[in-house]
């Protein structure tokens, strides 16, 4: 300090004095204030939270006691914890929104605030899950007064209340969705909170001034960058329910992390361990349906038996536990299955119920995967060698087409085995010929190849060779004894004239639409009035299908099954006939991965080579779906799904 500015300093005075003295008491009490608000988040919720009547099937003051092991979770929020990413895999109904993200929106508004992004499947959900959760947290939980603009300009306009954003002193809730490329890059923020990181897109894609470049890649990589500038008190949580196991984010974030586990007692022998689903045990009765009281937990241990009412005992007397190093410090990584839902939540009954209802269709066991056992999918979708298939060719024979040297035609009846119920016809529409699978059913979906036909010529003509030799196979009264049940044929190619060639059949022969995308938890089909045509359209989820016929593919030996061998129900027969390029176009296509150089992944059915005889199998596999559909449609069901049991019950009469 220079001499003039010593001199220019004004004189101590014993007003100055008390005046300081003020200062530095209000700052003692402020601090101690400070003090008192590093509350832990789970105390706050207890003490402040109250959950809104029809949220949530459990109003009233939150209680720790109905999901014990979200209170960790929840406390490494607290900025006295060193934990700065938390990741969270978890199965559905466990109570995470209302214990974690819930909770800690309201504890940063309310003891800890500071700016806050949270990025949800997309910026709809994002907007919705504020106006319907976070709205009614603050107004139930007593912290309406704290929203308000915080902008300095008087008589402003802004609320400070607005659906996508929450402004209360000391900072503000922003919620985007993973396609707001702008809002993802333009702000810093202290807490990041990520929900559903798996139903994100691969990349930030969006459209017009929104689309950015491919480089920037991941939406939630992009989010995470934005807490840099607070990397010393950020708090970032991302919590998702996996999907696919070859692009699930959370899964791979998860396993950065120190992985978690929820530890319980057991009630009879006190050991403690991860519930894991093989352990769940149940009973049918004869018609397969789940015997409800035979639904139980074994101790891996003494093999005591737990109900699900026991869940109230050993929730609260359990623990995480670390199974592994985290890659990186202040890393915590959790995974939590539906077989943890509270009481009056997801019951294992219901959990063992949607299993037995999930056989035989890969689409629900993946959504089972992901939303019960809180999982990622591994998606086996590799066809088997074609040469070992054929290994397996039955001494039956296949319904014959021959054609004679004067350019006539004759068939022959197939010569089955016992067992087949149903019949169904899948072909596919080429511009110069049409194939054909008749393929037989029986129970658990055991399939017979009944015929293969090619049927050549121009198939833009209506009246030209295959639509007539088509339409002597759909006439034809019974194929290996049985009569036929759907033909479902492909639409693709020849719209027009399939449309026409199945207004003849009033029912018996429908137009498909295949569609091969991978999304999962789709019905396997949809019904569609087609414009100007008294035929419906069945539109199907082929990709859903080929991994279910692949995967029944693998039910018995692959190959040659031992001489005189009890075949399983669900395995494919073939009839001694068939040659290795039927095999070849029958398991023609992959389902890869590929992984680019950016780091981004997607999925795909690789071809291989003609694949017309899959797709045939496919639309007969649909066929099947949709007779049984209809079949059992009757039994109340309103979701549309097949009751398998009730229809092969029904058609073996
Ligand atoms: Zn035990």
């Amino acid at each position: 300090m220079t001499a003039s500015a010593l001199r220019s300093k004004k004189l101590w005075t014993p007003a100055d004095n008390s005046a300081s003295l003020a200062w530095f008491d209000s700052m003692l009490s402020e601090s101690v204030h400070t003090e008192i608000t590093h509350v832990m988040p789970s105390a706050w919720a207890s003490d402040h939270r109250i959950l809104p009547e029809g949220l949530t099937s459990m109003p009233g003051p939150f209680r720790w006691d109905v999901t014990p092991y979200w209170r960790e979770v929840l406390d490494c929020l607290a900025p006295t914890s060193p934990v700065r990413e938390i990741y969270v895999r978890k199965g559905a109904q466990v109570g995470y929104t209302v214990a974690v993200l819930e909770n800690f929106i309201g504890y940063i508004i309310a003891c800890e605030p500071g700016p806050s992004m949270m990025i949800s499947a997309d910026a709809g959900v994002a907007e919705a899950s504020v106006e319907l959760r976070v709205d009614r947290m603050i107004q139930s939980s007593g912290l309406e007064h704290k929203i308000f603009s915080q902008s300095e300009k008087k008589h402003s306009k802004k609320t400070g209340d607005s659906k996508s954003k929450k402004e209360f002193p000391g900072g503000f809730l922003m919620a985007v969705g993973p396609n707001s490329g702008s809002k993802l890059r333009s702000f810093a923020i202290r807490y990041l909170l990520g929900d559903e990181l798996d139903a994100m897109p691969a990349e930030v894609g969006g459209s017009g001034r929104e689309a950015i470049t491919a480089q920037e890649g991941d939406p939630w990589s992009l989010a995470v960058r934005r807490t840099d500038s607070f990397e010393a008190i950020r708090k970032i949580l991302g919590g998702s329910t996996p999907l696919i196991k070859q692009t699930s984010r959370v899964s791979a974030l998860h396993d950065e992390g120190d992985a978690r586990r929820y530890y319980v007692p057991c009630k009879h022998c006190g050991e403690m361990a991860p519930m894991e689903w093989k352990h769940i045990k149940y009973e049918k009765d004869p018609e397969g349906r789940l015997i409800w009281p035979s639904v139980r937990y074994e101790c891996p241990s003494c093999h005591g038996e737990w109900k699900n009412s026991d869940k109230a005992f050993f929730l609260a007397r359990g623990e995480w536990r670390a199974t592994q190093e985290p890659r990186r410090p202040n890393l915590r990584s959790y995974s939590l299955s539906s077989l943890y839902s509270p009481v009056g939540m997801r019951s294992w009954e219901d959990i063992c119920e949607e299993w037995i209802k999930a056989q035989g269709n890969p689409g629900k066991i993946r959504v089972f995967v992901n939303t019960v056992l809180g999982e990622a999918y591994e998606e086996r979708g590799e066809a088997p060698a074609p040469e070992r298939i054929m290994l397996r060719r039955e001494n039956y024979f296949p319904e014959l087409l021959n054609i004679h040297s004067d350019g006539s035609h004759g068939w022959v009846d197939a010569s089955m085995p016992p067992g087949p119920l149903v019949l169904t016809i899948g072909a596919d529409v080429q511009h110069d010929r049409i194939e054909v699978e008749l393929v037989a059913w029986g129970k658990a979906k055991t399939s017979w190849s009944v015929g293969y036909h090619v049927l050549n010529g121009d198939t833009s003509d209506p009246n030209a060779k295959p639509w007539q030799l088509l339409d002597e196979i759909l006439s034809r009264p019974l194929h290996g004894g049985l009569p036929l049940s759907l033909a479902l044929i492909d639409s693709g190619d020849q719209a027009p004239v399939v449309y026409a060639f199945c207004d003849q059949y009033s029912g018996g022969a429908l137009p498909s639409k295949g569609s091969d995308r991978l999304d999962s938890g789709r019905r396997i089909f949809a019904l569609r009035d087609v414009t100007g045509h008294a035929c419906k359209r069945i539109d199907l989820a082929t990709s859903d299908l080929k991994q279910e016929f692949y995967l029944q593919t693998r039910v018995g030996p692959i190959d040659a099954p031992a001489a005189g061998a009890d075949l399983p129900p669900g395995y494919c027969h073939f009839p001694s006939d068939y040659d290795r390029r039927y095999f070849e176009k029958l398991y023609s296509e992959d389902m890869v991965t590929e992984t680019d150089r950016m780091g981004r992944t997607r999925r795909f059915w690789k071809v291989k080579g003609r694949n017309e005889a899959l797709d045939c199998r496919v639309y007969a596999l649909g066929a099947l779906y949709v007779v049984a559909s209809a079949i059992t449609a009757a039994n109340d069901d309103k979701s549309g799904e097949v009751d398998w049991p009730l229809f092969w019950e029904t058609v073996a009469k």
